[in-house]
C-alpha cells in the first residue's frame, strides 16, 4: 500500500512544490511540499511505513504549512453530549491523536473534557494531538472570527488548534441562519484567520465544502494558503475533479461522511467481495479506499469496536482491481442535507429551496437570534429584542 500512497503522494508533491506560496505562516516551519511521510521512497523503512495500531505511529500526510495530519481521525459530528466524551477518550486508548470537531456540533467542551483528561493520564501529550474545529457560517466578521476562535480554544480547553476551518463557504448575518451579511466577506474572513495564526491560536487554515471557483478565489488574495479542503466524499461521490484540483495545488483533502453515513455502502456487493478478499470490513474497505488516494479520513463513531476498527487501515491495501470495481459505485449521492450549499451535488436542487428557506426565515430572525457558538452550553435561541 505504501508504494500506492507514494505515487500519489509525490505527484503531489511536485505540482505543489511548481507552485509555491510566497509566506509561511507565523512560527510555523518553513513550507514543505505535500507528500505522506512515511511513505517517501528516500525513507523507506517498512515498519513506519505500515504502523499498525494501538502504534500513535498511524501514517501522516503532510500539509503545505509544514504540519503533519494523521490520516484517520475520529469525527465527531452528531455523536451526542454525554456519549462523545467516552468515544474520544476510547478513540485516545485506541490510539487515535486526530479529532474532527466543530462548534455546531454543540459538543466542544465535552470533547474539551475528555482530551483534558487522557493528557492528564498521560494516554496522549498535547504536541501527538491534532485537533481541528471549525468557523460557523455567521462568524465571518473580523471581531466575530476572533471571538468564536477564542471560544472553542476555551471549550475545548486548548492553547492553539492545529486546523481551522471555514465551515461552509457563506456569509450569514450573525445569529441567523441563511441570511446574507452584506458587510462581511469571506475575504476578511480569512485575513483574520491569517492573523489568528499569526498569533500562535492556529498552526494551520483551511476550508470546508469550497468548490474549486471558491478555492481558486481564495488562494488568489490569501497570504496564507489554506491547507485543507474538507468535503463529503465514499465511493459513491468520489470528487475526482475536485480532489485533483486541490492536490494539486498542495491542499490537502479531508474526506467527510466517508462511510456514506451507512449509506447502502456496507450492503454493496462490490464492497462486500473487496472487503472479503481482504480479510477485512465493508467500513474499513471503504476508508483505505480514501487513503489510498492520499485522502484523510474522519470516520464518526460512538462504538468502541467499530471506532477501533476504523483506525485499523494499514495493514492491508487496495490493488487497482479493488478501486476499479469501487468506482462502479459512484452514482453522485450525497449524504449532505444543507440547503444553503451552493456547489456539490444539491446546488441544482438548492438554488430553489435556498431563495425559498431563507425568505420563510426572514422574519423568524426578526424575532429570535441563534447562537451556535453556545449551543454546547446553555440557551442557544435568543430573543432578538433583547440583544445589544
Ligand atoms: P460517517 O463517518 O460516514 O458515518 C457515521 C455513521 O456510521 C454513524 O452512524 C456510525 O455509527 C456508523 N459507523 C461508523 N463506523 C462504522 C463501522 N465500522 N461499521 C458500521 N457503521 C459504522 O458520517 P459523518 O458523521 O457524517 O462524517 C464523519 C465526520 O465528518 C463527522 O462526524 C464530522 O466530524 C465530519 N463532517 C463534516 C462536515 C462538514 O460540513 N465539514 C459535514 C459532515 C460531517 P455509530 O456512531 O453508532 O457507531
Amino acid at each position: 500500500h505504501a508504494r500506492q500512497v507514494t505515487t500519489t503522494a509525490s505527484s503531489l508533491a511536485a505540482a505543489s512544490a511548481r507552485r509555491k506560496s510566497s509566506s509561511a505562516p507565523g512560527s510555523a516551519p518553513a513550507r514543505r511540499a505535500f507528500s505522506v511521510r512515511g511513505a517517501s521512497s528516500s525513507s523507506p523503512s517498512p515498519s513506519r511505513m505500515v504502523p499498525v495500531p494501538p502504534s500513535r505511529e498511524s501514517t501522516l500526510i503532510e500539509l503545505n504549512t509544514g504540519y503533519n495530519m494523521p490520516l484517520v481521525g475520529l469525527g465527531t459530528w452528531q455523536a451526542a453530549r454525554g456519549v462523545v466524551g467516552q468515544a474520544v477518550a476510547d478513540a485516545l486508548e485506541l490510539g487515535y491523536v486526530h479529532i474532527d470537531c466543530a462548534a455546531a456540533y454543540a459538543n466542544e467542551c465535552e470533547v474539551g473534557h475528555a482530551l483534558t483528561a487522557a493528557v492528564a493520564k498521560g494516554t496522549v501529550t498535547r504536541e501527538q494531538l491534532f485537533i481541528t474545529s471549525k468557523l460557523w457560517n455567521d462568524r465571518r466578521r473580523p471581531e466575530d472570527v476572533r471571538a468564536a476562535l477564542q471560544q472553542s480554544l476555551a471549550d475545548l480547553q486548548l492553547e492553539y488548534l492545529d486546523l481551522y476551518l471555514i465551515h461552509w463557504p457563506v456569509v450569514w448575518r450573525r445569529g441567523t441562519l441563511m441570511q446574507t451579511d452584506g458587510g462581511a466577506s469571506l475575504a476578511a474572513c480569512w485575513r483574520a484567520l491569517e492573523a489568528a495564526v499569526d498569533a500562535g491560536l492556529v498552526r494551520s487554515i483551511g476550508v470546508s465544502n469550497f468548490d474549486e471557483g471558491q478555492m481558486a478565489e481564495l488562494m488568489a488574495a490569501a497570504r496564507v494558503q489554506p491547507a485543507v479542503n474538507q468535503v463529503e466524499i465514499h465511493p459513491r461521490l468520489p470528487q475526482r475533479a475536485l480532489v485533483s484540483w486541490c492536490q494539486k495545488r498542495g491542499v490537502a483533502v479531508t474526506a467527510y461522511s466517508p462511510l456514506a453515513r451507512g449509506g447502502g455502502l456496507f450492503d454493496d456487493e462490490v464492497v462486500g467481495d473487496i472487503a472479503a478478499k481482504h480479510g477485512v470490513t465493508p467500513a474499513q474497505a471503504v476508508l483505505r479506499w480514501g487513503v489510498e488516494r492520499g485522502i484523510v479520513v474522519i470516520p464518526k463513531s460512538v462504538t468502541a469496536s467499530r471506532i477501533a476498527a476504523n483506525r485499523d487501515l494499514f495493514s492491508f491495501a487496495l490493488d487497482e482491481e479493488d478501486m476499479k470495481g469501487m468506482s462502479r459505485l459512484d452514482d453522485g449521492t450525497t449524504t449532505s442535507t444543507s440547503p444553503w450549499s451552493d456547489s456539490g451535488p444539491t446546488a441544482g436542487r438548492n438554488k430553489v429551496l435556498k431563495p425559498l428557506i431563507s425568505t420563510l426565515l426572514w422574519p423568524v430572525f426578526k424575532i429570535i437570534s441563534v447562537d451556535v457558538q453556545r449551543m454546547g452550553r446553555t440557551g442557544f435561541i435568543k430573543w432578538s429584542w433583547s440583544r445589544e
